[in-house]
């Protein structure tokens, strides 16, 4: 947390009671230089009674020295003084981070440090920064990843996952002003997550030495809140579900940490905020546009002028603050309310002795007979039925005193239409049905119009002198001004009603206008930009298509000359088949012939050993022959040997054998 030193004395408002709850009660007031601090007595938070004003706040943040001169009360080094955050936070997205692109709004962004780590996630980055030095850097350095801007006005509308507010409301007097603008914008749902860190001024040394706690700290700081202050603030906006823990250990300290005493800084975690939903029902003032404060504070200032020493009912009171400003003057003011939780913040918010503030359920008929001098009902009865309507009159004229007045008021439908539906308006009423239904329980009615005009002033100072009334115009007013209808009721004659004139003087109508009209001339040179862009875009895209287009048709074509091909590969294959099964065929042929042969072959294989077998015999034979012929060879030269040697011995009888066997036929 960067040390904060005082800066010259840029004081101009004065604030007297709790920003956080509104009580007025002060105990322990310290001084450090000139600045005054209250520390609230019910809630503990400590405030600066006179801070300086908005825009001499806006100049002095403005600077750049106050980022990196090292001047007293700024910083000496912003990202060197701010990397200890980034590990906190990185944490802490971690702990939330899923699989969706969360966005994120950086309130008091400084030069973007941890939006650029969001912006590595590829969330979606809002930033807000006043100064116009910080803003250009963080600008620069996230190169167009986040929408940056000046005041949380120029955000779009838009509901955020996370919400971050480092080290920032400590900066303004009154956390409303940072908050309701966000509201405004619906940028805090159930669902927003809220993370808010603040130097804790209930730390012991803070308790202890206040004076010299480095953080106590104005102008710059201007608020001082601990665990019960901020618990107060976040459940007042409606947040269901608060965690609040310490940082920044005390490091004079031996032990841990114990208690968030020994911390010098709050984190705060907090979510399911309904407040949007509370603010849409009722006017809290400063929510809304300031459209809205001009149809509903006028009436309460007009119906001051009735107050005076009066008992006064305000019926439909919601948040009370139209009570409080009669409470102002009145002898005793009694709000009352059909919605609980709106009577619990407007007792809370606005504590006067003259003021109470009490439930009605039954419109009005528990209320005290002839007991009020005054009724005030201001924008209410549109919202009952017409049969309720009668009732709530009834009432009325039951709870005044036979002298007592009914100042009442319904808005004027055509203008109500412009705002689109309405869901809490039950039954509008034009001017004769208003008029009708007041005059059916009271003898007299006097109505007069409320009318928003932009005015020209010629005034010397904060005159609060009477009127004179010019047009520019020779125009009636008409209908189409008129936001709404006022009327006077009463049993006993009453006179005119006085013409009145309300200024706003925290509005000045030319910067208003001409920033109004250079943000609508900026957002339409945008619009129209962007519309080109989106052409070109478009055209683009139309080259693209058609030239997919024809891709497409070429694949087409190749796909249907595959398919071709497939029809023509499945038909050789269907050939492919008839030939394997006609040479399955052959091969059985094949086959058959090829066991006859092998049949003819054992055959023949017969045959041949048969033949062998004749052979082997007919050797046989030859060798039988073969041994007679050698026998007949030996015979022979026997023979021949005999004639060459005396023949003569040898018989007649072997020379006849010798004869038979000569002549004799071969025998086999
Ligand atoms: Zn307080």
């Amino acid at each position: 947390m960067p040390k904060m030193q005082t800066d010259k004395v840029i004081s101009s408002q004065s604030i007297s009671q709790c920003p956080v709850c509104n009580s007025k009660d002060s105990v322990n007031d310290f001084c450090i230089d000139q600045f005054i601090i209250h520390q609230c007595s019910e809630c503990d938070c400590k405030y600066v009674i006179n801070p300086p004003s908005k825009k001499e706040l806006e100049s002095y943040y403005n600077r750049e020295q106050w980022f990196n001169g090292g001047e007293p009360g700024g910083y000496r080094d912003y990202d060197e003084q701010t990397v200890g955050s980034l590990k906190m936070i990185k944490d802490i997205f971690d702990d939330i981070d899923s699989d969706r692109h969360l966005s994120i709004l950086d309130l008091g962004c400084g030069y973007g440090s941890h939006l650029q780590l969001a912006a590595d996630r590829d969330w979606q980055c809002f930033g807000v920064e006043p100064s116009d030095h910080a803003r250009a850097i963080a600008q620069l350095r996230l190169e167009g990843k986040a929408m940056i801007v000046k005041s949380i006005n120029e955000l779009i509308p838009h509901c955020f996952d996370l919400i971050l507010m480092l080290d920032v409301i400590e900066h303004v007097s009154n956390p409303e002003e940072l908050l309701y603008p966000l509201y405004n914008i619906g940028a805090i749902q159930e669902k927003t997550k809220l993370i808010l860190t603040t130097p804790n001024s209930g730390s012991r040394l803070a308790i202890s030495d206040p004076v010299n706690w480095p953080y106590h700290h104005p102008p710059s700081h201007l608020t001082y809140y601990n665990e019960k202050s901020l618990n107060k603030l976040l459940k007042k906006l409606r947040f269901s579900k608060i965690i609040i823990k310490g940082i920044y250990a005390n490091q004079a300290m031996n032990e841990d940490p114990s208690s968030l005493e020994d911390f010098e800084g709050l984190e705060v975690q907090a979510s399911g905020s309904n407040f949007i939903r509370f603010m849409q029902e009722r006017y809290v003032p400063s929510t809304c546009s300031e459209i809205a404060e001009y149809e509903h504070m006028p009436r309460y200032q007009y119906a001051l002028s009735l107050a005076p020493n009066k008992t006064i009912l305000d019926f439909g009171c919601g948040t009370g603050y139209g009570s409080s400003i009669l409470a102002a003057r009145a002898r005793a003011v009694v709000g009352v309310d059909i919605d609980e939780s709106a009577l619990e913040w407007a007792r809370e918010t606005h504590r006067k002795p003259t003021l109470n503030f009490r439930i009605n359920s039954d419109f009005g008929a528990s209320l005290p007979s002839q007991y009020f001098d005054l009724v005030t009902c201001f924008e209410m009865i549109e919202h009952v039925t017409a049969d309720h309507q009668q009732l709530i009159i009834d009432s009325f004229v039951k709870v005044l005193k036979p002298d007592g007045v009914l100042l009442i008021s319904t808005p004027n439908p055509d203008i109500t239409a412009l705002y689109g539906d309405n869901p809490y308006h039950l039954c509008e009423l034009t001017r004769d049905e208003f008029e009708a239904l007041l005059r059916s329980k009271f003898k007299f009615v006097n109505i007069i119009d409320q009318h928003a005009l932009a005015s020209i002033l010629f005034a010397s100072g904060n005159s609060g002198q009477a009127w004179q009334l010019d047009t520019l115009r020779n125009t009636k007013l008409t209908e189409s001004s008129t936001l709404g209808y006022l009327a006077l009721c009463s049993q006993q004659e009453i006179g005119a009603m006085k013409s009145s004139v309300y200024v706003d003087n925290d509005a000045p109508y030319i910067p208003l206008i001409l920033d109004l009209r250079k943000n609508l001339l900026e957002a339409k040179v945008k619009a129209y930009e962007f519309e080109q862009t989106l052409i070109q875009l478009r055209s683009t895209e139309q080259g693209h298509f058609s030239r997919e287009q024809e891709v497409l048709s070429k694949e087409q074509k190749i796909l249907r000359r595959e398919q071709e091909l497939v029809g023509k590969e499945q038909e050789l294959l269907n050939m492919d088949q008839r030939l394997l099964s006609k040479e399955q065929d052959l091969l059985n042929m094949d086959q058959g012939l090829l066991s006859k042969e092998q049949e003819l072959l054992s055959k023949e294989q017969e045959l041949l050993s048969k033949e062998q077998e004749l052979l082997s015999k007919e050797q046989e034979l030859l060798n039988r022959d073969q041994g007679l012929l050698s026998k007949e060879q030996g015979l022979l030269y026997r023979e021949q040997a005999l004639q060459r040697h005396p023949v003569s011995r040898i018989s007649n009888a072997v020379k006849r054998n010798i004869a038979w066997f000569s002549s004799s036929p071969k025998q086999t």
